[in-house]
């Protein structure tokens, strides 16, 4: 008994002293960062400091899945200060550090961290980076240029905007539209995120069908390196470092400012809805459209699956577009199934244009459809209201509080050869009650996407992104770790079935995970690594590396 008591009360002692050398190792860690960094910004230690936002914002994300305290959360004022952030980072040798343990301190860059499976947060060995603020500078630039993008489809190529990485999507349309009836050719369908955060991924939206995801439409970055190097790449210059940037999940280097093509932007958009009962109706036109794409037709391709019933978050009411025209159920054949499809596709057309036009180029491009007649729903909307339709969305669930509640979403894409199979045992078995939120699905062409980037995509020219794009309503629908249970069973079902898909905004845990992830172009993604951040600090919350000493 005595003992144990003994070995009880050394393991406790030698539990306080070991929490007291990693205190005393923070506090030595926090001393020596401020002393080294010589930031010309600030750094904020504290989390209990209530003036501190800052910091709370960055010990979680929007998915509100994870929350993680990092050691200190930086507010940089320019790109030399994310610099000096690096370099001291990586010359804190474990003498230097005073502290028993060796140099394990990372750098996670946090845009608006608007991320699920916190990608942008980092524990109390790293340094969060907060970019909302930094390069807040907006410069459209006209030029003939030589540095075209490779995958353009029509217009654009010789006006670019020059943008921070740190800038939302939502403030580069605005001035760009205001200031010069210009915008970007490629979107996302929420604009509240940040031009280096989208392009860590793709940027994807119903655009992508003609021109590529947002990182087929930068012609130049600035990127800070994992080794604190400041480098201007492109197509042609420091190109590697270009092509791993983009879509590269943050590991290769900070986006300080991204070179985007604009393109003269429409005035309005005709936006409709169509419904159709059977899937593959749905997708031989959603695949026709998308791959039909000329100038002058619609230049937004997307579509969502909902519930056959009168559920009023899942079903018949979610598709309307105004409440002039309500669905009519009549109109859904006796052989529908537990789920319908919806096709929504965008005109784009100036202040001058003739509506009698736009009516008879509408019915010509929808005219062969095969969707259900009278469950067709239009709108005319000004082109920035259209782009911003998500943000009305975020007003309304901010007001009734489901804005800010845990979002375990899941995105896919899914090879054109396995979504039929997708549709029979996920949309219509696992999800035939819907998930409290958009189930979005449309088609993508593979040549629109440039494969010297770090994304990774399905085989074959067509593939679908589906978007399950979960709210949690507490007390009404399922709980977070039954949905979180339910993406799971998605996962296991995809793999089972021999599914040909990726994740997008992908989150693994494991090595063998991400090799499996990137598959043939793993050793490309490590080599990337280990020139461009060879010491791993950069994006520890994607967990694909680890810190070297
Ligand atoms: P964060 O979450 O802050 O960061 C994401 C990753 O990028 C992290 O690893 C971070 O370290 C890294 N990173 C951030 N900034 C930089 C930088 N400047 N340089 C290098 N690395 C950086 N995606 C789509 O493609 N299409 C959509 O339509 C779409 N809609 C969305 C709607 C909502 C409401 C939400 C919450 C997300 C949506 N997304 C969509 C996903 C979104 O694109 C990604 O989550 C994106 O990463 C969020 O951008 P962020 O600025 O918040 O990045």
């Amino acid at each position: 008994m005595i003992a144990y008591l003994e070995q009880f009360v050394s393991e406790s002692e030698s539990n306080t002293k070991l929490q007291e050398e990693e205190e005393d190792g923070n506090n030595n860690k926090k001393i020596l960062l401020c002393r080294e960094m010589e930031l010309q910004g600030s750094i904020d230690f504290d989390c209990n400091n209530s003036a501190s936002s800052n910091f709370a914002a960055a010990c979680k994300d929007f998915g509100g899945l994870n929350q993680s305290r990092p050691l200190g959360v930086i507010k940089p004022v320019g790109t030399d200060d994310l610099v000096r952030v690096i370099r001291s980072v990586i010359s804190m040798t474990p003498s230097s550090s005073a502290s028993s343990s060796s140099n394990n301190l990372t750098v996670a860059v946090r845009g608006n961290g608007h991320s699920i499976n916190g990608q942008a947060m980092t524990d109390s060995n790293g340094l969060v980076i907060l970019m909302r603020e930094i390069n807040p500078q907006i410069q459209i630039l006209t030029r003939n240029h030589h540095n075209s993008c490779s995958n353009g489809g029509c217009g654009g190529g010789d006006v670019f905007v020059d943008v921070g990485g740190g800038v939302l999507w939502e403030d580069v349309l605005l001035h760009c539209y205001y200031s010069s009836g210009l915008a970007p050719r490629s979107w996302t369908d929420y604009l509240g995120l940040t031009v280096g955060g989208t392009l860590s991924n793709a940027g994807i939206s119903g655009q992508a069908f003609r021109y590529g995801p947002q990182t087929s439409n930068v012609t130049e970055l600035e990127v800070v390196t994992g080794k604190g190097e400041i480098v201007t790449c492109s197509e042609n210059q420091n190109s590697e470092l270009f092509f791993g940037v983009l879509g590269g999940l943050g590991q290769f280097g900070i986006i300080t400012r991204a070179r985007i093509v604009l393109q003269p932007a429409p005035h309005m958009v005709r936006w409709i809805r169509m419904v159709y009962s059977e899937f593959d109706d749905f997708t031989n036109d959603a695949e026709l459209l998308t791959t039909r794409a000329e100038c002058g037709s619609f230049d937004y391709i997307e579509g969502f699956v909902f519930v056959n019933s009168d559920d009023p978050v899942n079903g018949w009411s979610s598709v309307p577009l105004s409440p002039n025209k309500p669905f009519d159920k009549s109109r859904i054949p006796k052989t529908a199934g537990p789920v319908l499809y919806c096709l929504e596709v965008a005109l784009p057309y100036r202040n001058g244009d003739n509506v009698d036009t736009i009516d008879k180029v509408v019915s010509k491009m929808i005219g062969r459809l095969r969707f259900i007649r009278n469950l067709q729903f239009e709108l005319d909307l000004s082109y920035v209201e259209f782009l911003l339709r998500v943000k009305q969305q975020e007003e309304e669930a901010k007001a009734n509080g489901i804005w800010d509640n845990p979002h375990p979403w899941l995105n896919l894409l899914i090879s054109k050869k396995d979504i039929s199979g997708f549709d029979q045992t996920v949309f219509k078995k696992i999800l035939k009650d819907g998930i409290g939120g958009p189930m979005l699905i449309y088609p993508l062409l593979k040549s629109k996407w440039d494969a010297r980037t770090s994304v990774v995509l399905p085989e074959g020219e067509i593939f679908y992104l589906v978007a399950l794009l979960r709210f949690h309503l507490p007390m009404v629908g399922p709980s977070v770790q039954d949905m979180i249970t339910q993406n799971q069973e998605i996962l296991q079902c995809c793999t089972k079935q021999g599914f040909d898909y990726k994740l997008y905004l992908p989150h693994y845990r494991s090595d063998d995970q991400w090799r499996s992830h990137f598959g043939n172009q793993w050793s490309r993604f490590v080599e990337r690594k280990a020139r461009f951040d060879p010491m791993a600090i950069l994006a520890p919350g994607q967990k694909i590396f680890s810190r070297n000493s």
